[in-house]
């Protein structure tokens, strides 16, 4: 007996040791923690209820209330974590239904297989219902874990509601049946499965905590674009493939400080966000952006030729250079320069290539910006070729008149 007891007090002990730890998680920002540590503390405190402190009824209520919220609780941290839906007021409607009549099968029936029974199923869907909205979305390792755990512990429930209603008729005495060595391994196992749950639901919280702080590490917070530590990242693994080939496209606003001088910093830097979503919405899947400093950008496209990667880089010229800056404060033009290198994974690096296409923009710059210039010269496109016939015809007219 006093073996079971010092055991009976463990699983609240335990239950209640990691509601605290997911609570110091939630510090860190993350608001799945927050309800898988509220999950953990009902479970704790519906473990520390089950203990014989009061009246039987009353603590079976109350452990029953608190079991329910736990399962409300881990679902709600399954879909914060993944960010997926499921409607609240069903559940919380399923959680007000299941209480009236939970309470008319302890205190008016006093009918425990009944309560048993329907205290499992209800656990059962209320983590269950939100599962299936999330199951699609786990794909890191450490979310299938959480996934999977969750879908151990709904089997568990649903099985005990099916051994309940098949080993225990509503003549045999249910007490019996909770000292059978078949309920002691079903204690056994959900208990299991809770600490399982326990284990993944951290580590899959541990492992967004570690994606959030190396997304602030690798990501400029104005645009959304990788910084230079994350371009580095992302071309690793196409920089690994033996024959890698594609462009560097480097550019910069043009006469930035006036914008800035003029306009504001703040105007700025809505210019240079605007600027960066241009380019990232021209870019081809498998291309990678990134913010290298102040209003300069690097654009990488594998596989791409200089002439495919010079139409791009026009495309996001002219299109920057003819939005209209009003509803930003600034009445005015904003262009930029753009220069454009080959590289060639068996004799290049990227920093290499960053200098060259950097040269080309420099050029570019020189020869009066808004322009692309192509390593091995200036790229002429649709609208060059139209202006350059444009001027020659009015230089025809001019000497006509
Ligand atoms: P150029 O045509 O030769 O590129 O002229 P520029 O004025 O754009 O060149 P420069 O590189 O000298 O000026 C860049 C300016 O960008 C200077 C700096 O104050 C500003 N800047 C750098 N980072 C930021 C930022 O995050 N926000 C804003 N608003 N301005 C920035
Ligand atoms: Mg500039
Ligand atoms: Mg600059």
């Amino acid at each position: 007996m006093e073996a079971f007891d010092s055991f009976a007090l463990t699983l609240p002990i335990m239950a209640l040791t990691v509601s605290a730890v997911f609570l110091v998680l939630w510090r860190f920002g993350l608001k799945a923690a927050l309800f898988w540590g509220l999950g953990f503390g009902c479970s704790g405190l519906g473990f520390l209820v089950s203990l014989p402190l009061g009246p039987a009824d009353i603590m079976a209520m109350t452990g029953d209330a608190l079991f329910a919220f736990a399962f409300f609780f881990y679902g709600q941290a399954l879909l914060t974590h993944f960010d997926a839906q499921y409607p609240l007021g069903y559940r919380l409607a399923l959680i007000g239904a299941y209480l009236a009549v939970d309470s008319y099968l302890v205190f008016g029936l006093a009918d425990l297989r009944s309560e048993l029974l329907l205290n499992d199923l209800v656990a059962a869907l209320l983590l269950g219902l939100p599962l299936s909205a999330v199951v699609q979305q786990a794909h890191a390792t450490a979310d299938r874990l959480v996934v999977a755990a969750a879908s151990l512990v709904v089997i568990e429930t649903l099985t005990r509601v099916a051994a309940i209603s098949y080993l225990v008729d509503g003549n045999d005495d249910i007490e019996a049946f909770g000292e059978s060595v078949y309920a002691v391994v079903m204690q056994i196992t959900s208990g299991c499965f809770g600490v399982l749950l326990a284990a993944a639901a951290f580590g899959s919280m541990v492992m967004r905590v570690m994606l959030n702080y190396r997304r602030a590490a690798e990501v400029d917070p104005l645009t959304g674009l990788y910084n230079r530590r994350g371009l580095e990242q992302a071309l690793k693994p196409i920089q690994a493939r033996d024959a890698w080939s594609g462009v560097i496209v480097v550019t910069d606003i043009d006469h930035f400080k006036q914008v800035n001088d003029r306009f504001g910093h703040a105007a700025g830097d809505r210019v240079i966000a605007a600027f960066a979503l241009e380019i990232r919405t021209s870019i081809p899947a498998g291309a990678v952006a990134a913010r290298l400093g102040g209003e300069e950008f690097v654009i990488c496209i594998p596989g791409a030729s200089l002439a495919e990667a010079g139409v791009l880089a026009h495309g996001v010229r002219l299109r920057f250079a003819g939005r209209d800056w009003r509803q930003f404060g600034i009445d005015r033009q904003i262009t930029a320069s753009f220069g454009v290198a080959k590289m060639q994974a068996e004799n290049d690096t990227l920093q290499a290539a960053i200098d060259r296409a950097d040269q080309c923009l420099y050029e570019a710059k020189g020869a009066g910006r808004n322009m692309v210039v192509v390593e091995g010269g200036v790229f002429e496109t649709g609208e060059t070729l139209i202006a350059d016939l444009q001027a020659a015809l009015s230089a025809l007219k001019q000497a006509d008149g």
